[in-house]
C-alpha cells in the first residue's frame, strides 16, 4: 500500500505513514461494483461559432 499523501510505500500493517504521519485508511475489501461518478459536463450547443 502507499501513503495517499506523500506516496511512500508502507507495510500492510501500517496505520500511519512513517514519513508524513498521515493516517492511512485500508478498505476491508476492494470495491466490487463501483458506479462511475458522472460529472455534469453538459455544455450548451446553441452558441456555436459560425464562420
Ligand atoms: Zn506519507
Amino acid at each position: 500500500m502507499f501513503c495517499t499523501k506523500c506516496g511512500l510505500c508502507l507495510p500492510e500493517q501500517a496505520n500511519f505513514c512513517t514519513r508524513c504521519g498521515t493516517a492511512v485508511y485500508i478498505p476491508p475489501q476492494p470495491p466490487v461494483c463501483v458506479e462511475a461518478e458522472q460529472s455534469e459536463m453538459a455544455t450548451p450547443v446553441e452558441n456555436q461559432d459560425q464562420y
